[in-house]
């Protein structure tokens, strides 16, 4: 897996999570190597669905956007 931000080497590491009345909770996570970008399962989650919505949208407006190309033709000659 790469970093999204700097393209750099992802891996697992272990992190505290919020703390609750049930006390610390242990977080599985990715760490960049290179920048020390934190991703946990949750938020790799969130990046997917934005990025399959982001993709189902561009499919659907670029026909749209085919629709709407027109011919030019010069009215003087
Ligand atoms: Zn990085």
């Amino acid at each position: 897996m790469n970093c999204h931000r700097c393209n750099g080497l992802m891996v697992v590491d272990h992190f505290i999570d919020m703390e609750d009345e049930m006390g610390c909770l242990w977080m599985r996570g990715w760490r960049c190597m290179n920048c020390g970008d934190v991703e946990d399962p949750e938020i790799y989650r969130h990046r997917m669905i934005q990025s399959s919505l982001r993709d189902r949208l561009a499919k659907m407006v670029a026909p749209k956007r085919a629709r709407k190309s027109r011919e030019v033709v010069p009215l003087s000659a």
